[in-house]
């Protein structure tokens, strides 16, 4: 139970009227995006400025509560979940665009502000904000940061840390630090800005982003292809990397994932096939063209059994709807979905899903998988009933093993949604006790108290 005094001295930073503490209002910042993970915060704070966030923090450290950072909550790693009750911190009244420099190629933002608005502002100027994450009409700049999140243009324009040129961030203690600005040389000190990118609100708070954008490509050409199996197509994308191309977009989904998509969209897929490919590129109309024809023509050789090239924009559009309704096609099969994330060197793709699958079928669960074909990065997702306890713990039994086998294969328990409380399990596996114990010196010299999202990383 947090003390009156406490939340008597929140209220004064914040306001009345940004506090929320009846048991109703606590309950949609109990969870976030992950099945399984629920606790419910003490109270919900909204602060208005990174001045207010300073001085929430200070109390926290003093007072030792814990404080959660949390965007849209839309992770999928149980973040934002607050395992010790506490504050929950909520950044979505930091929402403005603060420039869009197309001279200097940058727009500064706050961190509440959603992906899809800052990608938006961009294109209203002509340019590309890259980071795509299937969430980004509702996940903000700042989650994204703090998760270095990923997405659907990852192999050719990477992930998120690759666009972050500097922060304002707020330190556990109070302070407001500034990592980086507006240059893209500039080495004058430790990397911060890598570091708290990816750092899951576990080192401080980001009240201000610098990101770098890229003009618009001209023009957007998608293709499908279908192949037998998932194996077929993983080795298709092999082959479509050696030839020396690098698409903006290489994605997958296997037969379970086509069905389900096609239960729920209604988009004209082949339901008879074992895996589909999405390929698409960007750049001026001919190169884009000639691009995705390449891909096909690939695919053709390395054993398609069928493929077409979306002829306008508008039909490109149909087909990445068709890879970003995965999860929620996914989700219609059953009442629960856990979605995972494991990353394989690419060349081991094709090898990794067969052991999913091998897995799948070995503890009699329905595991769907699709993901990034493009950089080895893959979603398996199980469909199960929150009651069925018996089919809870054989699919925590079957991750486990999913995990062990990506680092088996020289890959990693996540390749983009971040270790949250759900993977911190499995972190010892892959970094090992040192690397473990560093993580943990790291958020001491960030977070003496240990107030800041505590029980995840540098725990
Ligand atoms: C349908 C769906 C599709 C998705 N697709 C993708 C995808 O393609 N690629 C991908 O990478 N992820 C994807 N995700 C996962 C999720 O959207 C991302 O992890 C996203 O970056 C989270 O943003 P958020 O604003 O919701 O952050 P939250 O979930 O609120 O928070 C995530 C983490 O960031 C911290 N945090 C949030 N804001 C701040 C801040 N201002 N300062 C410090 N720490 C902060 C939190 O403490 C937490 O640790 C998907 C999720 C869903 C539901």
């Amino acid at each position: 139970m947090l003390k009156e005094s406490f939340v008597a001295e929140l209220a004064d930073i914040v306001g009345d009227s940004h506090i929320r503490r009846a048991e109703g209002d606590l309950v949609p910042y109990a969870r976030d995006a992950t099945p399984l993970f629920s606790r419910r915060p003490d109270v919900v704070v909204f602060p208005g400025s990174a001045a207010e966030i300073a001085e929430i923090l200070k109390l926290a450290t003093r007072e030792r509560v814990p404080v959660v950072p949390r965007g849209a909550g839309s992770n999928l790693c149980a973040a934002t979940v607050p395992l010790s009750g506490g504050v929950v911190m909520v950044l979505t009244r930091l929402n403005r665009i603060l420039e869009i420099s197309p001279d200097e190629l940058l727009a500064v933002c706050q961190p509440g502000v959603s992906t899809a608005e800052l990608g938006s502002a961009a294109a209203a100027h002509g340019l590309l904000y890259a980071p795509d994450p299937g969430s980004r009409t509702v996940s903000t700049v700042g989650g994204n940061i703090a998760t270095c999140a990923g997405g659907l243009r990852g192999l050719k324009y990477g992930v998120t840390r690759n666009y972050v040129l500097g922060l304002e961030v707020v330190l556990p203690t109070g302070e407001i630090i500034r990592t980086g600005g507006r240059l893209w040389k500039d080495v004058a000190g430790y990397d911060l800005t890598r570091l708290i990118t990816g750092s899951e609100g576990t080192l401080g708070v980001i009240t201000e982003c610098t990101v770098a954008l890229l003009p618009m490509p001209a023009t957007t050409r998608t293709g499908v292809a279908y192949f037998t199996t998932l194996a077929d197509a993983g080795r298709a994308v092999a082959e479509v990397i050696r030839a020396g191309i690098v698409p903006a977009t290489l994605e997958f989904l296997d037969q379970t994932c086509i069905n389900a998509v096609e239960d729920f969209a209604g988009l004209g897929l082949d339901r008879t096939a074992g895996a589909l490919l999405l390929f698409g590129d960007d750049g001026p109309a001919e190169q884009a063209a000639a691009s995705v024809t390449r891909i096909a023509e690939i695919c053709d050789r390395m054993g398609a059994t069928g493929y077409t090239l979306a002829r306008e924009v508008a039909e490109s559009e149909e087909l990445l709807a068709a890879r970003r309704c995965a999860l929620p096609a996914l989700a219609r099969r059953g009442p629960m979905t856990i979605l995972e994330d494991a990353t394989v060197p690419r060349p081991r793709l094709a090898e990794m899903v067969a052991r999913i699958d091998e897995i799948a079928a070995r503890h009699d669960l329905v595991i769907g998988t699709f993901g990034h074909a493009g950089d080895g990065n893959l979603h398996p997702t199980c469909v199960l009933h929150p009651t069925d306890e018996a089919a809870i713990a054989r699919a925590h039994q079957a991750f486990g093993e999913i995990f062990s086998t990506a680092i088996a294969l020289g890959g990693t328990i996540t390749g983009e949604h971040g270790v949250g409380a759900a993977k911190l399990p499995y972190l010892r596996e892959q970094l090992g006790e040192e690397h473990l114990a560093l993580l943990r010196r790291i958020k001491t010299a960030f977070d003496p108290a240990g107030i800041l999202n505590p029980g995840k990383l540098g725990s």
